[in-house]
């Protein structure tokens, strides 16, 4: 969202048609496409040649007038997709290219003056920074392994969404959910398959669940959901969809097909409890009536538990 919106601005102050933000992938190195904005025709061919020299040179390359100027008919890229203007810059951070921003016209010559550079780079300055910080947001608060909320976050978001409850009366559920058996995955194929099989898992939950609820790893095996504004049915729909959903996944590793279940429990604010502490139980205790009675299923919490500690 902060790269689109980065994106949008760049496009709408430079007259830009197109336009694209590549950052560097910390782990393999190379630049990645992560915002891309056509309102013309089509980017046919991200420019390899110019994105490359601008990455290597931490410089950037304007074009009032493609087709005319000498230099660029070296940039074969952008004369075969007959761009008329193009104005590529790098975006760093500490005088380290973190990425480039790539923009085009496809229509007009003269879009961009080397004045536009100068405005630009200062807004890609800034912008740097905003992007470094949600990097280092992200680390804080997602699990390496699944990429989902950590258990900390997933705590203070709970806290959160009950605070934002109260206050306009509304409701929302959650499910806890472990992996059934999960140390014989580990016991059977080692501790590799078994993270694998959580990353999977994760990826699961991914496509079961919309946008708007937060998906996190509670803790070794077991994950939490909070689904706002969602009534008890659609809860239980949401967790048997992603009970049959994980049944099904067949994961290879090693020539082996490892297949895996899930037992889940469900809770809902404020029905059956109204503090983050109490309604985690509620699901726990759900969860667990789901392990008792046989595994891969679903409880909702009842109310007929004691809680301890409330
Ligand atoms: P149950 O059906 O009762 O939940 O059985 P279980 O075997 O899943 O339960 P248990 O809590 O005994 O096992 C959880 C295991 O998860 C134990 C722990 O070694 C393993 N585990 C926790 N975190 C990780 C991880 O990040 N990677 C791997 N591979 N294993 C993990
Ligand atoms: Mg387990």
């Amino acid at each position: 969202a902060l790269l689109d919106k980065i994106l949008m601005t760049v496009i709408e102050v430079s007259g830009a048609q197109n336009g694209c933000l590549m950052l560097r992938n910390a782990k393999t190195g190379k630049l990645e496409t992560l915002a891309q904005k056509i309102t013309s025709g089509s980017i046919n061919d991200i420019p390899d040649d110019i994105i490359q020299k601008v990455y290597e040179k931490g410089e950037a390359i304007v074009s009032t007038n493609v087709s005319e100027e000498e230099k660029y008919s070296i940039y074969h890229s952008i004369l075969i997709n007959g761009v008329k203007s193009v104005l590529c810059l790098p975006i760093k951070s500490n005088d380290e290219i973190i990425g480039i921003c790539y923009l085009e016209n496809k229509l007009s010559s003269a879009v961009f003056s080397p004045e536009d550079i100068d405005m630009l780079n200062s807004f890609l300055a800034q912008a740097a920074i905003s992007i470094e910080n949600a990097r280092l947001f992200k680390i804080a608060t997602t699990d390496g392994l699944t990429g989902l909320i950590s258990h900390r976050h997933f705590k203070f978001i709970l806290e959160k969404e009950i605070e934002r409850c109260k206050k306009h009366k509304k409701q929302f559920s959650i499910i806890m959910f472990d992996i059934d058996h999960f140390k014989n995955i580990n016991d059977t194929y080692g501790h590799q398959a078994g993270d694998l099989v959580l990353s999977n898992v994760a990826m699961a939950m991914k496509k079961v669940f919309r946008n708007s609820d937060v998906i996190a790893r509670y803790g070794g095996d077991e994950m939490a959901i909070i689904l706002p504004e969602t009534d008890e049915a659609s809860t239980l729909a949401y967790a048997q969809k992603l009970v049959d959903t994980i049944r099904e996944i067949e994961i290879h590793y090693e020539g082996n097909k490892i297949m895996t279940t899930i037992s889940a429990g469900i809770a809902l604010y404020p029905k059956h409890a109204t503090s983050p502490a109490t309604l985690v139980k509620a699901a726990d205790t759900a969860l667990y009536r789901s392990k008792a009675g046989g595994r891969d299923r679903v409880t909702q919490y009842s109310g007929n538990y004691v809680f301890y500690g409330q």
